[in-house]
């Protein structure tokens, strides 16, 4: 079995040494970078399983780092974890806007980094598996190509707004918990609540006039809403 690569972007020397090591324990492949410029350019140039990225890097930031990669086709397919500070609350948010497919907040555990890592390398793995198009409310999903498009235009979606889209939109109505959704999407309850909302939230904005179609349950979680009610 090929080694999943990952490549680390963070500026803390001590911090990269910490988790080369304990990456390269668990058998992946670790190239890093301490600066924001150097990590884009080994992100582009190694095609990366997956990124543990540090929004704040010197030369260029995290942020930066993820909107290029998310830009372009060759790169944007990267799984990116993104390493925040507690104060950067409002960051963290923005992280998700630009297509980080989940974060960790400093200090966190190694273990729960790791935990966090394959979680996402299964997820994005099983997506491949799969050929098949769903066509819902003018939102077509195309499995196997892995893209999405309202009538001619793509989205552009992480893969973790792609698979919660797939999980409504296959049950149009259905109200599903943010358990529902963090078990279709990460198949592992360890990431936070929160994290649904907040992809639910940036997945609204990628769907413009059609957002409103993913619905609030209060008490519950979200449905995908097939009928527009007139009321
Ligand atoms: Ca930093």
């Amino acid at each position: 079995m090929a080694q999943d690569k990952i490549l680390i972007i963070e500026d803390e020397t001590s911090l990269v040494e910490l988790l080369t090591y304990n990456l390269e324990r668990e058998g992946y492949k670790v190239i890093s970078a301490t600066d924001g410029h150097e990590g884009l350019r080994k992100a582009q140039t190694h095609s990366p399983d997956l990124l543990i990225l540090d929004l704040m890097l010197p030369g260029m930031s995290g942020l930066d780092v993820c909107r290029e990669l998310r830009s372009s086709t060759r790169t944007a397919a990267i799984l990116i974890l993104m390493l925040t500070a507690k104060e950067e609350e409002v960051d963290q948010v923005v992280g998700f806007a630009m297509g980080a497919d989940d974060y960790v907040t400093k200090p966190f555990s190694v273990k729960v980094l790791l935990q966090r890592i394959k979680v996402l390398l299964r997820r994005s793995r099983g997506n491949t598996a799969t050929s098949e198009i769903l066509e819902v409310a003018g939102i077509r999903i195309d499995k196997r190509a892995h893209e999405v498009s309202i009538g001619d235009s793509p989205l552009s979606l992480t893969p973790t707004e792609f698979r919660l889209l797939e999980t409504m939109i296959k049950q149009p109505g259905r109200a599903f918990t943010r358990y529902d959704l963090m078990d279709a999407t990460v198949g592992d309850t360890i990431v936070l609540e929160r994290t649904i909302d907040v992809h639910i939230k940036s997945l609204r904005r990628k769907l413009g006039d059609l957002g409103h179609r993913i619905e609030t349950v209060r008490g519950v979680g979200y449905r995908f809403r097939e009928e527009t009610e007139t009321d």
